[in-house]
């Protein structure tokens, strides 16, 4: 029987796996909602949608270095020993590559991520070297580089002279849960310090000011609750300024036996709506001046997963309602259920102008949003 001999995946059967086992990490401004974070483009799958700071849609190079890990957290499909493909992509090929989707104005930023090759300062090695060729090759535009848990000093620093944004997943909240999912990283050493380091040389007036740090939670694999997840996200944005904070819901059956001692009873499905939760209560924090202790949580200390936590808050607080939309300040409004930014400055610009709101109708074509809000107001 002849030989069969096997080739070695090119350049884009690797970046067929890398990109799939990058979905994973969440850390980047891929997508505004839990869906999006998850879309990719149906031909190339390595292509993500994006929001910038500044409100314009583009499109992100997202990928892995590498899906070799030694590490071994529990609920990742990539950890060492898993039955999955492997590969590596080398520096140049993986900047080649870029270069020629970012030429053809197909992209204009990466997100790169990896597994832990070996080591953590090694895989940041090949990370920086990607990074350095396409600064080299006079590319300006966005890079969101992974910092390796675990990761030196000085690989740190020579992350942050190359990229725009960087993240380190922080995973879970505090120690003892973070034990639970992963022997292998040590949460001080690997997790927290380099994090508080990155806060610090990223702050106003340090030598990287400007570059913006993520990070992201993963959603189930932990016993953390909830309550733990928001009260330690107020800290990160407070004490660390980050920017962003991501969460990833745990999903069985993705690469990821049952985790040790799992008492989670949520299905995969109610593990993406607890995702999603997360992520309107830290927007009601960032956005609409709630504090993590204002948000509302059921007896075990989670979000509700049947409703909006702004519209939780509002049921336990009859007192606040109705609120008077001719009258109330920004604050006010910013907490009426069905109102978002965008018509909170409407009513607000109504006002200015002199006009005396009768309907939210006069705003915005009314639909079922702004109905919910018509319920909490008088005018
Ligand atoms: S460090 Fe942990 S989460 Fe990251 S790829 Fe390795 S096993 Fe997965």
């Amino acid at each position: 029987m002849p030989f069969l001999i096997k080739k070695a995946p090119d350049t884009s059967e690797k970046l067929q796996i890398l990109s799939r086992d990058s979905r994973y990490d969440l850390a980047c401004a891929c997508g505004t909602s839990a869906e999006e974070h998850r879309r990719r483009s149906a031909d190339n799958k390595w292509i993500y949608p994006v929001v910038l700071p500044d409100g314009r849609r583009t499109y992100l190079f997202k990928t892995l270095l590498s899906n070799v890990c030694v590490n071994d957290c529990a609920y990742c499909p990539l950890r060492a020993g898993t039955d999955t493909a492997r590969c590596t992509l080398k520096p140049e090929e993986l900047a080649g590559t870029f270069l020629s989707y970012y030429r053809a104005g197909k992209v204009s930023g990466l997100f790169l991520s990896s597994g832990v090759i070996l080591n953590p300062d090694l895989t940041m090695e090949s990370i920086n070297k990607t990074a350095q060729i396409l600064r080299r090759s006079q590319f300006k535009g966005y890079l969101h580089l992974k910092i390796i848990p675990g990761a030196s000093e000085a690989a740190i620093r020579h992350t942050l002279s190359l990229a725009s944004a960087v993240s380190l997943n922080i995973e879970t909240a505090g120690k003892d849960n973070f034990n639970s999912i992963s022997s292998s990283k040590d949460y001080e050493k690997d997790i927290l310090r380099p994090i508080q380091l990155i806060s610090r040389l990223t702050q106003k007036g340090s030598e990287f000011a400007g570059i913006k740090q993520t990070t992201q939670f993963i959603i189930g694999a932990a016993q953390d609750k909830d309550k733990e997840i928001i009260k330690y996200s107020w800290k990160l944005y407070k004490e660390l300024n980050l920017s962003r904070i991501y969460f990833s819901a745990y999903q069985r059956g993705a690469g990821s036996a049952s985790l040790p001692g799992e008492k989670s009873t949520l299905t995969n499905s109610q593990l993406l709506t607890r995702e999603h939760r997360l992520y309107q209560a830290d927007w009601l924090i960032r956005k609409y001046g709630f504090s993590a202790d204002e948000i509302p949580l059921d007896s075990q200390g989670n979000l509700h997963l049947e409703a909006d936590p702004k519209e939780v808050w509002a049921k336990v607080h009859p007192e606040f309602f109705p609120v008077n939309l001719n009258k109330a300040d920004e604050k006010t409004l910013m907490r009426v259920p069905g109102l978002g930014q965008l018509s909170v400055s409407r009513i607000l610009e109504f006002r200015r102008k002199g006009i005396k709101l009768r309907s939210l109708n006069e705003i915005k074509k009314i639909n079922k949003t702004l109905m919910k809000a018509e319920a909490y107001a008088t005018y």
